[in-house]
C-alpha cells in the first residue's frame, strides 16, 4: 500500500494524489462550526488505510512517522480549495513538441507544448544543479564543511529542537523588528509541514548532509527535494515560453529552484551582452530591497510595519519614516545602513554557525567593555544584548568580497522560464543548504496564493524597476495592477 511519492506511477497526477492512489482517503464534509454567523464549515478529514481518520495536519505526521510511510508530509493538504483529482493533459499529441524537456533529470516529466506557432523549443542544456561559470569563479564554499547540521534523529518536524531551524529564526531576528513583521502579524521564519507560509528575506536554512535527520522524511527539507508538481513548458500569445500549473497547487509550496551557471556579479556586469537569464543570488540585495519598498509608498509591499513600540531605535525610525525625498537611490543610500554593532565587521565571509556564534559572543564581550561610540544611551546590559542580536551587519559581512549571479542562458532549469507579472502567484525564496555562505543562497520559488491546474506561473521580477540604469522593457501580463514595464 505504501509507495516512494516519486514513483513513475503518480507521475501524471497530483502529489496530494498518490497517498489516495495508495488505500488513502480525503474526505471533504460539512461539519457544525459552532459559531452563529457559520454554522457549518466544510473540512477536510483523512482516512489512513487502516481506517483511521486524522483531522489535522500533526496527526497525519504522527501516523507517517509511526507506520514509517514513504509518503512525506508534502503528499497531504487540508487546504479544501485544492482538487487532487485534477491533471491536465494535452489531448492532441502533435502540441507535444518534448516529451520531457528535463531529459530524466527531474524524476518527473516536463512536457514542452506549443499550440501558439512553429517556434522549436529553445536550446539548452537542461540541469537541475547549479555550476561553475568558469574557472575563474571560485565556489570552494559550496561544501559540507561550510555547513553546520542539526543532531535531530527524526523528520525535524519539532522546530524548536532542530538546530537547522533555529539558524533560520535567528537569522530573521537579527533584521530590524519592523521586517519581521507582516503587517500586524509576526512573520513564520519556518516551513510548516514543507509550506512557506510567508517569505524569509533574511534566508531559509535547511538541513543538509551535516544533519543526522532522516533525509526523506525531514521537514526542514524542501528545495534539495526533486520538484514535486507536474507542470509544463509552453508558448504563450504575448510573452515567449511560460510554465503553467498541470495540477492544483495549495499556496505556500515549492515550485522549482532557479539553476544556472554561477558567476560574479563583476563578471556578470563585463558581459552584460545578454542578462535576461540573469537571477541575483544577493541576500543583503532582497532585505535591502524589502527596506526600500516600506519607504517607498509608491512600491507595493508585503510587508507592512509592526506598530510603533516595535522599532528598534531612533535610527531605524527614519529609515521608516524618510524625509520625503524617496527617490531610490535616496531610500537606497538609507537603507543600506544597517546599525553597524562593531567597527571590525565580520571578518570572514564563510561562516559555520559555531564561529558565528562564537564571533556574537565577542561581539557581545565588546560591546559591554564599550559604549563610547554609540550614541544612544542604553538603559543596561539587557538592552543592549538585545540591540546585538536584533541586527546583523550585512555590509560587513558582505564586504569586498564577491557576490553571485545565476545566470541560465545555456544551461539551466525549469526556473528559467517563469515568466513575469505584475500580479504573481510566485514568490523567490533564498534558500541555504549546501553551504551557509550567505552569497550563495539557492534561489528557489514557492506559490504565495493557491493555485489552480492551468494556471500560468509568475514571479515579480520588480527588484529591477528599482535600478534606474537597465534599458526600459514594456510589460504584457495582462494583470489590472500592470505596471506597464518589465525593466
Ligand atoms: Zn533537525
Ligand atoms: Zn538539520
Ligand atoms: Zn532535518
Amino acid at each position: 500500500m505504501d509507495s516512494d511519492p516519486y514513483d513513475s506511477k503518480f507521475h501524471h497526477c497530483s502529489p496530494l494524489h498518490s497517498p489516495l492512489m495508495c488505500g488513502w482517503r480525503r474526505k471533504k464534509v460539512t461539519m457544525k462550526g459552532g459559531k452563529r454567523r457559520s454554522p457549518w464549515k466544510k473540512v477536510i478529514i483523512y482516512f489512513a488505510p487502516c481506517g483511521k481518520p486524522l483531522y489535522e495536519m500533526p496527526e497525519v505526521g504522527e501516523y507517517l512517522r509511526e507506520t514509517r510511510s514513504m509518503f512525506t508530509i508534502d503528499c497531504f493538504t487540508f487546504s479544501e480549495e485544492v482538487n487532487t483529482e485534477i491533471y491536465i493533459s494535452v489531448t492532441d499529441k502533435k502540441y507535444v513538441k518534448v516529451d520531457d524537456f528535463s531529459g530524466g533529470v527531474e524524476g518527473i516529466p516536463i512536457p514542452l507544448v506549443n499550440t501558439v506557432d512553429d517556434e522549436a523549443p529553445p536550446k539548452m542544456e537542461y540541469s537541475k544543479r547549479r555550476f561553475q561559470f568558469d574557472q575563474t569563479v571560485s565556489l570552494g564554499s559550496i561544501n559540507r564543511d561550510f555547513c553546520s547540521g542539526c543532531s535531530c534523529e527524526g523528520d525535524c518536524s519539532d522546530a524548536t529542537k532542530c538546530e537547522c531551524q533555529q539558524l533560520t529564526m535567528q537569522s530573521i531576528a537579527r533584521l530590524p523588528k519592523h521586517l519581521q513583521y507582516n503587517g500586524k502579524e509576526k512573520m513564520i521564519p519556518l516551513y510548516e509541514n514543507r509550506v512557506l507560509h510567508n517569505k524569509v528575506i533574511s534566508g531559509m536554512y535547511e538541513c543538509n548532509d551535516q544533519c543526522s535527520c532522516h533525509r526523506k522524511a525531514c521537514h526542514n527539507r524542501v528545495v534539495q527535494n526533486n520538484i514535486k508538481y507536474p507542470m509544463q513548458i509552453f508558448k504563450t500569445a504575448q510573452s515567449g515560453w511560460g510554465v503553467r500549473a498541470l495540477t492544483d497547487i495549495p499556496s505556500g509550496s515549492f515550485i522549482c529552484n532557479y539553476v544556472g551557471a554561477l558567476l560574479t556579479n563583476d563578471l556578470a556586469d563585463q558581459l552584460k551582452n545578454d542578462d535576461q537569464y540573469f537571477a541575483d543570488l544577493d541576500l543583503k540585495d532582497s532585505v535591502e530591497t524589502h527596506k526600500m519598498m516600506e519607504n517607498d509608498p509608491d512600491i507595493d509591499a508585503d510587508y507592512g510595519y509592526g506598530g510603533d513600540s516595535e522599532y528598534n531605535s531612533e535610527e531605524e525610525r527614519e529609515h521608516v519614516d524618510g524625509d520625503g525625498e524617496d527617490s531610490a537611490d535616496d531610500a537606497r543610500d538609507k537603507t543600506v545602513v544597517m546599525k553597524s554593532t562593531n567597527k571590525n565587521g565580520s571578518s570572514s565571509m564563510v561562516e559555520t554557525r559555531q564561529t558565528r556564534r562564537k564571533e556574537q559572543e565577542e561581539k557581545d564581550k565588546e560591546e559591554k567593555g564599550d559604549d563610547g561610540e554609540e550614541d544612544d544611551e542604553e538603559d543596561g546590559e539587557e538592552s543592549k544584548k538585545e540591540q546585538v542580536e536584533e541586527v546583523f551587519n550585512w555590509d560587513a559581512y558582505f564586504k569586498d568580497s564577491a557576490l553571485f549571479v545565476v545566470d541560465a542562458k545555456q544551461r539551466g532549469n525549469l526556473g528559467r522560464f517563469l515568466n513575469h507579472s505584475c500580479e504573481p502567484n510566485v514568490q523567490v525564496q533564498h534558500v541555504l543548504y549546501d553551504t551557509h555562505d550567505l552569497r550563495l543562497p539557492w534561489v528557489a520559488f514557492f506559490t504565495t496564493k493557491p493555485v489552480k491546474a492551468g494556471d500560468e506561473l509568475c514571479w515579480d521580477y520588480a527588484y529591477t524597476v528599482l535600478n534606474p540604469d537597465v534599458e526600459r522593457l514594456s510589460c504584457h501580463c495582462g494583470a489590472k495592477t500592470c505596471r506597464r514595464r518589465l525593466l
